[in-house]
């Protein structure tokens, strides 16, 4: 039987990039603090947290994505995730592992910007310069790579006239190293925990441990209850803080059955409408794969960014396909790298009433309370839709031909980027779950992290932006502790 500690000064619960990047502030400026991260999901790696891809031997990378799945009989999303079920967000998926989704996440790191921006955040580029180190981030990773400087040529010319400098067509910032001699390295939570939380003997990992209640007394949270899913044993944890890191869809369950339901928990729930579309580079030869690198994603084109802007309210990502959505037809045997996906994100348009609802007597594969999704696109998020379908068909003119007549709208949910359900706000007003630092209104002592805590409409990937929040909520821990 594990030992659980029956005291820590801060339990945090998840261990996805948001909940580690709590683990790392705290291990680097409090290390007098005793921290415990508890997480549902097995350990995949060695160091924990660290990203599929970066596992050599397909057959075992395979196995690390099986078990990242979910509890028996879950329908399997992309790799990596399973998906939740029902209609309202079909496509809706989570993992649960060391890690979380940033296991298997495609690590691109774009800052948001115009109206994605959270206009009562002071210190947000600061934050997010934060969350870029913890994060390992880099716009240089495919530098070298070939196709990289014609495809963002083509971009350029077809986004930038009238945007500003720093809304202009860009190599993707990307959570990713490269090492000498060529090999890429993805960033996952096991980055985010780094060193200072490895080495702090006052942090532990429990991996396989369900917190299914945040233990309040007197408006105040005061620890956790862990199911432990080895052996079924239940523990109670006292904590002076609690972080509740546990994704956007089951940070608001885990409040919702600790009996914390503010009014706007598990609404504006907003999942970014995405486009796709498959394009053959015009007018370039055909290349040898890079035998340098261990992961699949071909060094030739890169990935290329054209940033959000309020004029043109999506964000648009462009790589090479076999870090994308789109199947190739079996018969396609492209040049190496000459085929990039382009994934368009657009901003929802966020209300109250799309929301996560969780059901009092059903449960789901962990115990914890049935979800439910209450997800409709508006007229505006249509029109959104059509005019990223037009952004696509001119990305894709001016890069080459597209593989497809049409682009391809996928399911609500596809995005992976769920936000809104314990939002941050300026006051206490019923529209937002947590403050500025991300404490919970009303409950003194508790946290929120991840996706959910974003209140804007954001298009672009939200990881590093969500990192940076948590990074100010750490910081507010370790002032206040
Ligand atoms: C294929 C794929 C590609 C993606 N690409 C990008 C990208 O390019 N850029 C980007 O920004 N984002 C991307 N994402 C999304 C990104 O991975 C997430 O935004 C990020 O992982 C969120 O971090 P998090 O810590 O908030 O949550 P997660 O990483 O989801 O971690 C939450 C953890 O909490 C655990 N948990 C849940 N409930 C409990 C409980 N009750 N007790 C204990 N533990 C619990 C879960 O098991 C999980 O491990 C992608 C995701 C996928 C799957």
């Amino acid at each position: 039987m594990r030992a659980f500690p029956d005291a820590v000064d801060v339990a945090i619960v998840g261990s996805g990039p948001c909940g580690a990047a709590y683990a790392r502030i705290l291990s680097e400026t409090r290390p007098d603090l005793r921290l415990a991260t508890f997480e549902a999901g097995p350990l995949l790696a060695d160091p924990p947290g660290g990203h599929v891809k970066n596992i050599a031997d397909p057959a075992a990378r395979e196995r690390a994505q099986r078990r990242s799945e979910g509890p028996g009989g879950s329908r399997r999303g992309r790799p990596g995730t399973f998906l939740l079920g029902g209609e309202g967000l079909p496509a809706a998926a989570m993992s649960t592992n060391v890690g979380g989704m940033g296991a298997h996440w495609t690590a691109a790191c774009p800052r948001p910007g115009d109206s994605e921006r959270i206009g009562f955040l002071p210190d947000l580029d600061d934050l997010l310069d934060e969350a870029e180190r913890l994060l390992g981030v880099s716009a240089h990773a495919f530098d070298d790579a070939p196709f990289a400087a014609e495809v963002r040529k083509r971009l350029a010319a077809a986004f930038d006239p009238g945007r500003s400098e720093d809304r202009r067509v860009r190599p993707m910032p990307l959570a990713v190293r490269c090492d000498p001699d060529g090999a890429l390295t993805w960033s996952g939570a096991d980055v985010v925990f780094g060193e200072a939380t490895r080495r702090n003997e006052r942090h532990t990992l429990f991996p396989e441990a369900l917190v299914t209640r945040v233990l309040v007394e007197d408006g105040r949270a005061c620890g956790v209850l862990v199911r432990d899913l080895r052996d079924g044993g239940e523990h109670e944890v006292r904590a002076a803080r609690v972080v509740v890191a546990a994704d956007a869809l089951r940070t608001p369950q885990l409040l919702w059955a600790s009996g914390v339901r503010p009014a706007a928990l598990g609404r504006y729930l907003n999942d970014q409408p995405q486009v796709v579309f498959a394009v053959r580079l015009r007018d370039v030869g055909p290349l040898e794969i890079d035998p340098r690198g261990r992961s699949r994603i071909v060094r030739q084109s890169g990935v290329s960014w054209v940033p959000f802007t309020d004029a043109e309210p999506f964000h648009g990502q462009v790589m090479q396909l076999d870090a994308s959505p789109v199947p190739l037809a079996p018969d396609d045997v492209p040049a190496p790298g000459s085929i990039v996906g382009l994934g368009w994100f657009c901003a929802k348009d966020v209300r109250a009433e799309d929301r996560v609802e969780f059901d009092d007597t059903a449960r789901d594969g962990y115990g914890m309370p049935a979800m439910r999704i209450q997800y409709r696109l508006t007229v505006r998020d249509e029109a959104a839709l059509d005019a990223a379908r037009a952004a696509v068909r001119r990305a894709a003119s001016a890069l080459g031909e597209p593989l497809d007549d049409e682009p391809i709208t996928l399911p609500p949910g596809a995005s992976l980027h769920y936000q809104g359900t314990v939002r941050m706000g300026r006051a206490d007003d019923g529209t937002s779950v947590c403050d500025p630092s991300s404490r919970v209104w009303g409950v003194e002592g508790l946290h929120v992290a991840g996706n959910g805590v974003i209140p804007t409409a954001t298009a672009c990937n939200p990881t590093l932006t969500s990192v940076a929040l948590a990074v100010a909520g750490a910081r507010r821990i370790a002032e206040e502790i």
